[in-house]
């Protein structure tokens, strides 16, 4: 089977709302729950996609990120025949704005308290990626 390699961007993007930090997560068609993300066009850095994919799928333009944190997570599936070998940065980023306009490329949205939100998280390695925030997230 042919192999591709793709490389998306995406951020861990929360909110505070009194006391509390919330976190962003979408639910993906294929039924996971993840972080907004999406492919790096060319021309594009990675952090450059990973505001336009928040934009795009969210809505959301009012990012500041938090220095100092920049994860890489790797997977693999299969579409259309071909293996996909995917690796996908993450930044870490706090927003002002509550309101949510999802795409058409998702179904649903939420804000979710940390414990919440790392049930949630459909897979390992994005609930890997909020214990590694987590620390960031609470003295910010
Ligand atoms: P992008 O948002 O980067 O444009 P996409 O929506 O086209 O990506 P993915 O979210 O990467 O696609 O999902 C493609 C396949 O990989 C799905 O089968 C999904 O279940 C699986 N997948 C998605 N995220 C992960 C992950 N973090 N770990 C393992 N498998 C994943």
């Amino acid at each position: 089977m042919q192999e591709i390699s793709e490389k998306s961007a995406g951020i861990i993007l929360f909110r505070e709302e009194g006391n509390k930090k919330l976190f962003l997560l979408l639910h993906y068609p294929s039924g996971h729950w993840d972080f907004v993300k999406g492919r790096i066009e060319k021309g594009e850095d990675e952090m450059q996609a990973a505001i336009r994919e928040t934009r795009e799928e969210t809505g959301i333009i009012d990012i500041n990120f938090i220095e100092g944190f920049k994860e890489k997570i790797h997977y693999t599936y299969v579409h259309d025949n071909k293996i996909i070998k995917k690796e996908v940065v993450f930044f870490l980023g706090i927003t002002y704005s509550s309101q949510v306009i999802i795409s058409d490329e998702h179904i649903d949205h939420i804000w979710l308290e940390y414990e919440s939100a790392y049930t949630k998280t459909t897979y390992q390695n994005a609930k890997n990626l909020l214990q590694k925030c987590r620390s960031l997230v609470y003295t910010s």
